[in-house]
């Protein structure tokens, strides 16, 4: 029996099942929602984006934007369907979130040689080849089998969301449309504020009250600095909001004409409030950069200090929970499979690789591993100059001892032959020299090693 098993149905269990099936393996995919759910989670689709709704830059010269061109060439089935369902968002490739995760759950539904199980797995099969991609929320029973299996405390720290508002309910007087630097179609609702308002907000902010975190939680927060709560960042300084989300920098308000006329000079907002476009009907909008812990009510009562957003309508308040993770270093090879039992195989938050796109990655590795696996052929790691092997030998190499997650970036590839000093034009060589050995790599793919152990 060559049937492959995987655990976990998100972004990195339903690219792996679909790798899998498409290989030509039967596989069984269970994901426990909807008979368990996460803290997370809000529906029972595969694949469902627990936060925003972006997959982040789509440039192929930026590193998230390398990651979907790579994943594009190898045949992903979830940025094939992600590009399918693709709203307007400035720079980004971000989807209809509704459209995007039921449109995979019927992919997967429906093939031949998918088995969907919804149940929750406790134990991890031995007689098997399994693929774990339980995810950053992994449930409690399994993550105790897990510790076991791995002889390892996890590490955790805190992620957050942001709240999604309602768009009628935005002041359309106030809040402009514009994309920072007017980077593609305008994709942003803007509300900007004076420095009297700012720092309203900035008070309010400081001094809401948080929701309780849980001892465990407590015991054990640590914050991921590239999801910090909005209130934390205010805590940091008056300012610290004013050069990050709020930065009031690149965005001019069209219904004031020329930005750049003389006496457009000094009408710069003192900060603004980025709302990003969540589905494609414009309706739902993400409140940009503002993950949150505090109390629900407490959110509704300080953002509506926003200006645009006195009558705001929320859909979804922010929340922060525990995010968890193996220590990849010490446990996997760049193949993705245990070092210790070659036959199981993880991807995706769980083993430490950040991002929703970073987790489709995984899981296309780990699932086209166990299609090579079941089928007596050798498991492949993939070049380091490529995003995706970078991120893989990032996870397998690390310092065990400091291992963080990692999204994927360019700080992980290995340098250019010859120093390029220009940034953008160093990062499209990295783009040139990657995608130029994916093509030389997927060609060596044949013919195939046969497993000789
Ligand atoms: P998931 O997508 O979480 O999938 C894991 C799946 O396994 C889930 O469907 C779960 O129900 C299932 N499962 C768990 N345990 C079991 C079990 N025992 N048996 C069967 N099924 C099980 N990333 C971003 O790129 N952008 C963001 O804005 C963002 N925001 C986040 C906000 C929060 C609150 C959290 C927790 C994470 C956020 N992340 C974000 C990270 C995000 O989780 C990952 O990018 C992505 O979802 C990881 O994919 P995954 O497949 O590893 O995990």
């Amino acid at each position: 029996n060559n049937r492959v098993t995987v655990i976990g149905g998100g972004l990195a269990g339903t690219e792996a099942a679909w790798q899998i099936a498409q290989a030509g393996v039967p596989v069984t995919l269970y994901e426990m929602r909807p008979v368990r759910t996460s803290p997370a989670h809000h529906t029972e689709e595969l694949a469902e984006l627990v936060c925003s709704n972006s997959f982040g830059a789509k440039n192929s010269d930026r590193a998230a934007g390398l990651l979907h061109e790579e994943l594009r060439r190898l045949g992903s089935g979830v940025i094939a369907t992600a590009d399918k369902h693709a709203v307007l968002a400035g720079g980004a490739l971000a989807v209809d979130r509704a459209v995007f995760s039921g449109e995979l759950t019927r992919m997967l539904a429906n093939h031949p040689l998918v088995e969907l199980k919804r149940s929750e797995v406790t134990q991890i099969p031995q007689d098997t080849i399994v693929v774990l991609t339980t995810g950053p929320l992994t449930s409690p029973q399994l993550t105790n089998e897990l510790q076991k299996f791995t002889g390892m405390e996890y590490m955790s720290f805190f992620d957050a969301a942001s709240p999604i508002i309602v768009g009628e309910s935005i002041d359309k007087d106030v809040a402009f449309l514009a994309s920072r630097y007017d980077k593609g179609e305008a994709a942003y609702l803007n509300c900007p504020m004076n420095k009297e308002q700012y720092l309203q907000f900035y008070q309010a902010l400081c001094q809401a009250e948080q929701a309780e975190l849980k001892d465990f939680e407590r015991e054990t927060a640590k914050f991921f600095e590239g999801c910090l709560p909005i209130e934390e960042q205010a805590r940091r300084g008056e300012d610290t909001m004013r050069y990050g989300p709020l930065k009031p920098v690149g965005l001019f308000d069209s219904r004031l004409g020329d930005f750049r006329a003389p006496e457009n000079q000094g009408k710069r907002p003192y900060a603004i409030v980025q709302l990003r476009q969540e589905d494609k009907a414009g309706q739902l909008w993400n409140m940009v950069g503002f993950q949150t812990n505090l109390r629900w009510g407490e959110q509704k009562r300080v953002f509506r200090l926003i200006p645009g957003l006195e009558n705001a309508e929320f859909v979804r308040m922010g929340v922060m929970h525990r995010n968890t993770f193996i220590n990849s270093p010490q446990l996997l090879e760049p193949t993705l499979q245990f070092k210790t039992n070659n036959n199981i195989l993880a991807a995706g938050q769980l083993v430490g690789t950040e991002g929703y796109t970073a987790a489709a990655a995984g899981g296309w590795l780990a699932g086209t591993n166990a299609a090579r696996l079941a089928s007596g052929k050798q498991p492949l790691a993939m070049p380091e100059t490529t995003m995706m092997g970078a991120l893989f030998e990032f996870i397998s190499s690390a310092s065990p001892k400091h291992f963080q997650p990692m999204p994927p970036n360019f700080g992980i590839i290995p340098s250019l032959p010859t120093r390029v000093k220009n940034k953008r034009e160093r990062y499209g060589k990295y783009r040139d020299r990657s995608l130029a050995d994916l093509a030389t790599w997927k060609q060596s793919l044949t013919p195939e090693a046969i497993v000789v152990n």
